[in-house]
């Protein structure tokens, strides 16, 4: 019963052609929902029927798989607005030679019944498979990845896939050393024959029948992966490094077999088995190099799990155990005593304790907390013991959250692999063309078989489209994890490639270029009313809005010990101000925009207001019964780091803006504060028409980054080119941007840029060399200057290269050129 409520799978009775999926829905209110999705459904093409339960949430759909796919229905389903929640399966898969290996995974996996979408990430060997929640079973996805040929294991973020990656390294080793091996006797004999010719060792070693025993177990044993992987992939229409691989080594193995066996009668005098076998050897080792560099591209999220406590001490019934992380349920009470680590995401129930949080806030002093505050799994410490209640546990946690979305960046794809993956495509077809025509040219023009082989072999093992594959997929793991490092989460690598080319920045004001804990500095009472009727009228209204200029106002009414005067029907107006009624009266406040829309004359106000912003202080006015009763101002400190924030970012060559619904005096002086021109000040601009002005910049041209705080500019943050929201550590909204800076420091956007120039940078190089490369190897060989297994070294090189090449980025240190206040946990 469970298992059949979700799932695809043939309906019982007669039809084959129509499938049955039973899907997920989310945002269903009444049954009138249901019967439109069904209508909806209906009327999509290949459709045969659907069946929507609102209780349970689930349509039943049969369809014509060769008419519609699953993509297509849900797309319709949201077309209608409703959610499809969509889950993803991470599969480790083992075996994965060469870029086109992985379109080829791609698409069996995406074949597979209930998949949505599928990428496979070269450099991790990771799947990360797309599909309705509940929809698809793992075994079902690792069943299709061993149908394309390949080993596949499920991993779930917990379980480390460290073991996973370590077999597949020593798989590599161990075929790379038995090739080794075999291979020195003939290689010893190639030595021999040009030391020492004619002496009884030379004679020994230079034995065909010898050299053969030696030559088959690496060409069929420690060589098999590539006819294996070769093999499969030619079965699917595609071709791969294997494939070349296969051919050239089978090509010298094979024509020195025939000189053995029927050499007198073939005139072959000649055997090439040391050039088979070394080729061989020399690949696998560049396998193995390759693999060993693209475990440490992921290193970043095994110290990020580091962070984590391994075990959690639990009260229960009284007594304390200690039990292991995975066995943490939320709402267990867990005991921290000095120097411990927080075990998972809480809140205080008892004790007082200082907590060092700078792994994930950057915050370098140790924060105090006390019963009723939180504190987040993976902080330490310091002298206090307390208990807490868990609330979030395992990948529910702020760390948890933060490894998730490293691991889902690190698995996307960057846009700019686009190029290779087009060129990959066509390159080993062009290649095998190309070492025909070496081969018939070769034999053609010289008449000697040997040479031709032996040029046609060089053309087939010099090509490389493995660091082509390699080039993006290595840079981008580096970087995200190394941001991650540096409290920068890149939420995938086309964020990664955009900020990179980013030529404006235009920062939120209130929050962002400010702390956002504006206090109250003046309170300017009017028309004969008195100063704390002001503020405890404007208090009273203010209580129930959120708004930062809200909470200043309240808090100085408390400072002075006044009573909120109580307000009803209280009304925000975005961008603007709230309007009330208090004690019968109508009490409006806000800007002078809000005051002249409402009819209130602000004149009165006039010279306090242009004296107050002036100073770079935000001026609210407050009217009762249509008159102004008072001004009240407030101002909030600038960020210490925003100046030198500005100046790093306008030294790389960026524009730097600033955005607010604020008054334009007082947005000039915040401006000038942190030397942002004044034509470069956009003040007055109402919540929703930021978004328009973010767009207005984009028409001129230019690449444009919005910064926020993500809560009231999301729609900025969403139409720029690249969004980033700032937050700290324990409170980022993740979701809500392309990149997430969870250190509350704004140099963070001045390395999210260096970074992702430095990344795309190396990729370029990356693709620049990996093409080079072939370009000036494949005439080279086949003009027969160079030898196979100078090819052969030369191939295995350049992945190992271009692996090596992104490794680099590890040591790209943010923020090294900003000045300002010494960044907390930065850099490290
Ligand atoms: P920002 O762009 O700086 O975040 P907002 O768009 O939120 O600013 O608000 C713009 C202006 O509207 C504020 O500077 C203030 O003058 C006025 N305003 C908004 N909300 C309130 C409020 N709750 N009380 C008083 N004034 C407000
Ligand atoms: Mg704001």
């Amino acid at each position: 019963m469970q298992a059949a409520a979700t799932g695809v799978e043939p309906p019982g009775t007669g039809d084959g052609a129509a499938v049955e999926a039973v899907l997920p829905i989310a945002g269903m209110t009444c049954a009138n929902c249901a019967a439109r999705i069904e209508r909806g459904l209906r009327r999509t093409a290949g459709v045969r029927t659907a069946a929507v339960n609102l209780a349970s949430e689930r349509a039943a759909v049969a369809f014509d798989p060769a008419r519609v796919g699953l993509p297509a229905l849900v797309g319709a389903i949201r077309a209608l607005g409703y959610e499809v929640p969509e889950a993803a399966t991470r599969l480790s898969i083992e075996g994965i030679v060469c870029s086109s290996c992985v379109q080829r995974l791609e698409r069996a996996l995406g074949a597979a019944a209930g998949v949505l979408g599928a990428t496979v990430n070269l450099s991790t060997g990771e799947a990360v498979v797309r599909h309705p929640a509940g929809l698809v079973d793992a075994s079902a996805l690792v069943r299709a990845v061993e149908a394309a040929g390949y080993r596949a294991e499920e991993l779930d973020g917990a379980a480390d896939d460290a073991g996973a990656r370590a077999r597949e390294v020593r798989r590599w080793r161990d075929r790379m050393l038995l090739a080794a091996g075999l291979s020195a006797p003939l290689v010893a004999a190639m030595v021999a024959r040009l030391a020492a010719p004619g002496s009884p060792v030379t004679a020994l070693l230079e034995t065909g029948w010898l050299q053969l025993v030696l030559a088959t177990p690496v060409q069929f044993v420690a060589g098999w992966t590539f006819y294996r992987d070769g093999y499969f992939n030619l079965r699917t229409g595609n071709a791969n490094m294997s494939v070349l691989v296969a051919l050239g080594t089978s090509a010298a193995y094979f024509y020195s077999l025939a000189g053995v066996l029927f050499g007198r009668r073939l005139g072959i005098t000649a055997t090439y088995f040391e050039t088979s076998a070394l080729l061989i050897a020399l690949v696998l080792l560049g396998k193995y190099l390759e693999a060993a560099a693209k475990g440490r591209t992921s290193a970043a999220i095994g110290r990020l799990r580091g962070l984590r406590a391994k075990t959690a001490r639990v009260l229960r019934g009284g007594s304390a155990e200690d039990v292991p992380l995975g066995a943490v349920r939320v709402g267990d009470t867990i005991l921290v005593r000095p120097g411990e680590k927080v075990p998972v995401d809480g809140e205080v129930v008892e004790g007082v304790s200082a907590v060092d949080e700078s792994m994930l806030t950057g915050e370098s002093l140790p924060v105090d907390k006390a019963v009723g505050d939180a504190v987040v799994g993976g902080s330490l410490n310091t002298l206090g013991s307390f208990t807490f209640r868990a609330t979030r546990v395992g990948r529910d946690t702020v760390l948890g959250q933060i490894v998730r979305s490293v691991e889902q960046a690190q698995g996307s794809k960057a846009p700019i692999q686009r190029i290779a993956d087009a060129i990959s495509n066509y390159f080993v077809p062009a290649v095998i063309a190309i070492a025909l025509v070496t081969f018939l040219g070769w034999y053609l023009g010289t008449g000697n078989v040997a040479a031709a082989l032996l040029s046609a072999t060089a053309v087939l093992v010099v090509s490389c489209p493995c660091a082509l594959g390699l080039a993006t997929p290595t840079a981008i793991m580096v970087a995200t994890g190394r941001g991650a490092e540096n409290g920068i989460l890149f939420r995938g690598g086309e964020h990664l490639e955009a900020a990179g080319r980013i030529r404006a920045v235009v920062f939120d004001k209130t929050g962002t270029i400010t702390r956002g804990r504006p206090v109250v500095t003046d309170v300017v009472p009017m028309g004969g009313a008195g100063r704390a009727a002001v503020l405890a009228t404007a208090a009273g209204v203010e209580a129930r809005s959120e708004h930062p200029v809200a909470r200043a106002i309240v808090e100085a009414a408390e400072r002075e010990g006044l009573a909120p005067a109580p307000a009803e029907g209280v009304l925000a107006l975005a961008g603007r101000g709230v309007s009330a009624r208090v004690a019968g009266r109508a009490v409006l406040i806000g800007n002078t925009a809000l005051m002249s829309r409402e009819g209130i004359d602000a004149g009165p106000a006039r010279d306090g207001l242009a004296r107050l912003e002036a100073e770079g202080k935000t001026a609210v006015l407050v009217a009762r019964d249509g008159g102004v009763m008072g001004v009240v101002a407030v101002a909030d400190t600038v960020r210490p780091e925003a100046g030198p924030a500005v100046a790093a970012l306008r030294a790389m060559g960026v524009d730097v803006w600033m955005i607010t619904g604020d008054n334009r005096r007082a947005a000039a002086q915040i401006a000038r504060q942190v030397g942002i021109a004044p034509d470069h000040v956009l003040a007055e601009v109402l919540p929703d028409d930021k978004a328009a002005k973010v767009r207005q910049l984009q028409r001129t041209g230019l690449r444009v980054a919005m910064v926020g705080d993500g809560i009231n500019d999301a729609p900025a943050l969403a139409t720029a080119d690249v969004g980033l929201a700032m937050g700290t550590g324990t409170d980022v909204a993740l979701e809500t941007a392309d990149i997430a800076l969870i250190r509350g420091d704004l140099r963070g956007v001045v390395a999210a840029i260096d970074l992702s120039r430095a990344t795309l940078g190396k990729i370029r190089q990356n693709l620049f060399w990996a093409l080079v490369y072939n370009c000036v190897g494949i005439p080279v060989a086949a003009l027969g200057h160079l030898n196979p297994i100078i090819a052969g070294s030369a191939m295995a090189l350049s992945s190992v290269a271009v692996t090596t090449n992104s490794l680099l980025l590890k040591r790209f240190r943010p923020l090294r050129r900003i000045g300002g206040p010494a960044p907390a946990g930065v850099g490290r």
